[in-house]
């Protein structure tokens, strides 16, 4: 059993209201054994959102309360990303999934690169917060583009 970011799958969950269907999960999708989730829907945030970016570092320093997560109007949005991310977990629990197929560069899912704070387009190293905090308790983290 897999976990998989909802917007991958083409649910309307993305921050601008749309998504990011990608056509090889849903063929995954479709040979079964993949759970939708959209940690920023579960830790409680509207959609469609202001866009939001780690500040000052990645999805590991935030677990650790190192930084926090903005708004691109300066609002924290740390505790629903924080909430997600748990909730996430829990669901990973529930149906003993084992893995994570992770939208790339969200400040939530993504595996590898993220957005650095600025709001600018400009990529850092590191994971979102719920691929930090799955790869934490051991789950696999598979970046979209690895499928
Ligand atoms: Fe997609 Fe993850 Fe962002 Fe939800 S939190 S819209 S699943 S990238």
């Amino acid at each position: 059993m897999m976990l998989a970011s909802a917007c991958l799958l083409g649910v309307n969950c993305a921050w601008h209201g749309g998504h990011h269907a990608n056509t090889r999960v849903l063929a995954l999708l479709e040979a079964g054994g993949i759970v939708p989730v959209c940690p920023e829907q579960l830790g409680g945030l509207p959609t469609p959102r202001p866009p939001q970016e780690i500040a000052g570092g990645v999805g590991e320093d935030v677990l650790d309360g190192r930084c926090r997560v903005l708004t691109s109007r300066g609002e924290d949005v740390t505790g629903p990303f924080l909430r997600g991310a748990e909730e996430t977990l829990e669901i990973a629990r529930l149906v003993g999934a084992t893995a994570f197929i992770a939208k790339s560069r969200s400040p939530s899912c993504g595996s590898g690169l993220v957005h650095d704070g600025s709001f600018s387009g400009t990529l850092i190293p590191g994971d979102g917060v719920t691929a930090s905090l799955l790869r934490r308790h051991g789950m696999d983290i598979v970046p979209e583009e690895d499928l």
